[in-house]
């Protein structure tokens, strides 16, 4: 998985040069200068808060990097769509600061795809553009708010609370798990997939309650047994084989894209491995 490369220098990221982008290999840069005096409740929000900006202009990210820094968020900046959605997909990011106009996957494709796999990470849309198709766009392929630039600091920094407030509101009430086309109420006890409802064995609900919630994780047998089944795992017990190619009978083999893959002497993951 990509990790985020990380400096404490933020004079030598804020040139974008290329020297510095050969250094850290991916593009990815942090901004976060440890030493910077401040005051406790920006530490706080430092460790607490990551941003993930996606600007391949120099200039706007350097002014994004510094600006939120001393408002102490920390913050990751991808210079391109496909290092954007890269780092969407690995981070731990509480938002994303998406410019639209992007070399590799333009930010409508970017947010498109991250929603697509099931990652609901606020996505708040920086345009340059005022056309209000652009803005339709961009919200209509997931993003959940759009400021056009040039905008007022003062006014990015209230969105971006305003989101994160928002968000974990959401994260307290949300009762249901998506990836792709596939959709699991957790209080409804109830399967669907691409709107047709599918019936599951309490084990089979639980099992892809698991699967679902580590979407992306490879979760071993051993742990789906402890999980789902509550015992410790026995190698010559194939009771999660079973149970997994059931599950899947039932939720991909008739639908696609596949979800619910095998990874070879490790166990199963559910992910969206479409482009
Ligand atoms: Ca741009």
């Amino acid at each position: 998985m990509l990790q985020p490369q990380r400096t404490g220098n933020p004079e030598q990221l804020s040139t974008g040069n290329r020297t510095t982008r050969g250094q850290t290999d991916n593009g990815f840069v942090i901004q976060s200068d440890p030493d910077r005096p401040d005051n406790g409740i920006g530490k706080l929000r430092r460790k607490l808060v990551r941003l993930l900006v996606v600007e391949d202009e120099a200039k706007a990210a350097d002014f994004l990097l510094r600006g939120l820094g001393e408002h102490g968020y920390a913050v990751d900046v991808a210079r391109d769509g496909r290092e954007g959605l890269a780092f969407a997909q690995a981070g731990d990011h509480s938002l994303v600061l998406l410019d639209v106009m992007l070399p590799g996957l333009d930010g409508f494709q970017l947010v498109a795809a991250l929603r697509r796999q099931g990652k609901r990470t606020p996505v708040l849309m920086l345009t340059a553009r005022e056309q209000v198709d652009d803005r339709v766009r961009g919200l209509r392929a997931g993003a959940d708010d759009y400021l056009v630039k040039p905008f007022a600091f003062s006014e990015l920094l209230a969105r971006i609370e305003a989101l994160l407030r928002r968000a974990a509101g959401q994260a307290v009430a949300q009762t249901v798990l998506d990836v792709a086309n596939l959709s699991l109420d957790l209080e409804q006890r109830r399967a669907s997939r691409d709107g047709h409802r599918i019936e599951l064995s309490a084990k089979e609900f639980k099992l892809l309650k698991l699967l679902m919630r580590r979407r992306g994780h490879v979760l071993s047998r051993a742990v789906l047994a402890e999980q789902v089944w509550g015992m410790s795992f026995d190698s010559d017990s194939n009771v999660v084989e079973v149970s997994v190619r059931r599950l899947r009978a039932k939720i991909d083999d008739p639908f696609s894209p596949k979800l619910l893959h095998n990874v070879r002497g490790m166990g199963y993951v559910l992910e969206d491995r479409s482009p």
